[in-house]
């Protein structure tokens, strides 16, 4: 099932893009929640983190370099942030193209709320 991140992909709807290449795209989040929001996303369509093969590796791989350049280009990588990727309801996911999440800009705070 393709998603809206398809269609980004294909340039059929308009995104903030910082990043692209023959693997991974990169662009700004649509509701941000924090001054850096970005959504790093391999191109090919992986709905969750229980569908990663082997064959993503490469893919898988390069986020995290893309997201560390993203960082640099940003001016956040000294002060820090966080790299998150969301799985399923538990998870919160809501667009089921497997992204990972650059935020950073402010202090994040604890990763969840204490309970
Ligand atoms: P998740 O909850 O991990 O699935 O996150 C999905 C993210 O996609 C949310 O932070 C949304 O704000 C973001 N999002 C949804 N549609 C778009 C869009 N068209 N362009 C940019 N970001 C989007």
């Amino acid at each position: 099932m393709s998603t809206i991140f398809s269609k980004i992909i294909a340039k059929e709807i308009p995104a903030d893009i910082v990043y692209e290449d023959d693997l991974i795209l990169a662009f700004r989040d649509i509701a941000p929640q924090a001054p850096t929001h970005i959504l790093i996303i391999p191109k090919r369509e992986i709905a969750t983190a229980n569908d990663v093969t082997a064959e993503d590796e490469a893919a898988l791989g390069r986020l995290f370099a893309v997201a560390a350049k993203i960082a640099a280009d940003e001016g956040i990588a000294e002060s820090g942030y966080r790299l998150i990727v969301n799985c399923n309801e538990h998870g919160g996911q809501e667009v089921f193209h497997l992204h990972m999440h650059l935020l950073g800009g402010r202090s994040l705070g604890p990763m969840l709320a204490r309970k």
